[in-house]
């Protein structure tokens, strides 16, 4: 009898721990492919955000993980194939010259991959896709409403989930089908593992920095020093890891109870849930609104009176604004691939209201650079600080010169990032300076409006 061939294909899932999808392809075939594809700028992002690449700390974060990932397999008897091809044209190929049946992966936030799930779905009737939430806290079935009815603001979301129950993670696969005996694709190999990153990434390295978090007293202050600009500890760092996917939203709620059982809850704890029901709305409203999440208008479809200055993109993308605290943020996004979350509302504030841009480019230059980049997060928050998105109470302008006398009240911040340059004044450069990209052209990519 014939083997029945799956293949797994790895998007913002990357680990083996607490992985359900992993677990029911392992009960299911006889052999097993685990598909990784690298991910490439697409046009739409080389528009907005004005970048080729992406940013070094955001490739090591990436490259560090898909090699832990391999480990963990390996000792599974099984290896990452990571291939430099678009995700469409590589499955298309396995399913062809392999005969792969049963298609497994992660129910994705992102419209552009769901929209290669749905080609192949509608190109290959017998293929067995089988879709399932492994990054949240709570599955579409639990939701208790529709996602259609998903509510307008995360005040009404909150409420109405914050009475269920957080499933518990589930252990570690213990087995994996063996790959096919006629695999005979090499893949690309890795070349920004290890270095001197801010942050290692890796489901190992992930799970570590957890134990860590949970076994100091950070958690217990973490509503009181959340809004710090600098330094580890004043905020929890699990985005990294959560947003590939190498720790699961469920494994930390389960050591965040474990502590509180430990050491008392308190406001502070509680606030840590609450800061990842925030990530589990944006989750659901990036699929329940799709492509309207990177609409100029966002949801409504509202545009706001902003536009596109190039000299003034690059002023606020280089941080030589005429704002200490921005410039700082900026300098500190740029050599590490991280920003508070403090920070980000700044930069994003000064972005919309004092330079007067389109959020967009704000929002796709985000996704060029951070380690921790998270497509629902990202565009959400955008949207939601634009005033076009998840609050209809309108846009968000931050006073910075408040903010800074709150924040980084002795301007060490601003000392330790540079952040006072001499900015030039805005508007100095003409158009025809603007410098014209060369980014690759993938024909295949879906784009965005
Ligand atoms: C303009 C803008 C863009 C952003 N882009 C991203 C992004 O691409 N990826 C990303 O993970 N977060 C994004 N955020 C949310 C937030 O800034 C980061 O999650 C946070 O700074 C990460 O640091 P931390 O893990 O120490 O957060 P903590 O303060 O310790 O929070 C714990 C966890 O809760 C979640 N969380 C906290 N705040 C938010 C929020 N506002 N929205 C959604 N989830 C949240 C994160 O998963 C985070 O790891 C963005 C915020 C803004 C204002």
């Amino acid at each position: 009898m014939s083997k029945v061939i799956g293949l797994y294909w790895f998007t913002n899932d990357l680990r083996v721990h607490d992985n359900p999808l992993l677990s029911k392809a392992a009960a299911e075939v006889d052999q097993l492919i685990c598909l990784y594809c690298y991910p490439s700028v697409s046009p739409y992002l080389a528009r907005y955000s004005q970048q080729a690449k992406w940013s070094e700390p955001k490739l090591q974060f990436l490259d560090a993980s898909l090699h832990c990932l391999n480990l963990s397999l390996n000792a599974l008897n099984q290896r990452l194939l990571v291939v430099d091809s678009h995700p469409y044209h590589a499955i298309k190929d396995l399913v062809y010259g392999l005969g792969v049946s049963h298609l497994y992966v992660d129910a994705v936030a992102g419209c552009d991959e769901q929209s290669i799930i749905d080609s192949l779905k509608a190109e290959f009737d017998a293929l067995d896709v089988a879709q399932k939430e492994v990054r949240t806290l709570f599955t579409l079935e639990q939701l208790p409403f529709e996602l259609s009815a998903l509510p307008d603001t995360f005040t009404q979301f909150r409420k109405q989930v914050e009475p269920l129950v957080v499933p518990l993670p589930i252990s570690w696969v213990k087995r994996l089908p063996s790959l096919p005996d006629t695999l005979s694709l090499p893949g690309i190999s890795l070349t920004h593992h290890g270095g001197s990153a801010l942050f290692e990434g890796g489901e190992q390295a992930g799970l570590a920095h957890c134990r860590r978090y949970f076994s100091s007293a950070c958690p217990s202050e973490y509503k009181e020093t959340r809004n710090a600009l600098d330094g580890l500890d004043y905020s929890t760092k699990f985005s990294p890891w959560l947003a590939h996917g190498c720790l699961s939203a469920k494994t930390i709620y389960a050591m965040l109870k474990r502590y509180e059982r430990l050491n008392g809850a308190n406001e502070s704890t509680y606030w840590i849930y609450f800061e990842l029901l925030w990530r589990e709305y944006f989750y659901w409203y990036a699929r329940r609104y799709r492509q309207k999440l990177f609409r100029f208008g966002g949801i409504r479809n509202q545009p706001p009176l902003t536009s596109f200055y190039a000299h003034r993109f690059q002023q606020w993308k280089n941080g030589q604004t005429p704002f200490a605290i921005v410039n700082a943020c900026m300098h500190q996004l740029n050599q590490t691939g991280y920003m508070s979350n403090r920070g980000r509302q700044l930069v994003a504030s000064c972005l919309i209201h004092e330079l007067g841009l389109d959020w967009r480019y704000g929002a796709a230059y985000f996704e060029s650079q951070l380690i921790d980049y998270d497509v629902a997060s990202n565009w959400g928050n955008w949207q939601y600080l634009a005033g076009v998105g998840a609050d209809p109470r309108g846009s968000r302008q931050f006073n910075l010169e408040k903010q800074t006398q709150m924040y980084d009240p002795y301007q060490e911040f601003i000392d330790r990032w540079q952040g006072r340059c001499d900015a030039s004044p805005l508007d100095s450069v003409d158009m025809v300076d603007w410098p014209v990209l060369t980014g690759r052209r993938d024909p295949s990519a879906v784009g965005k409006p």
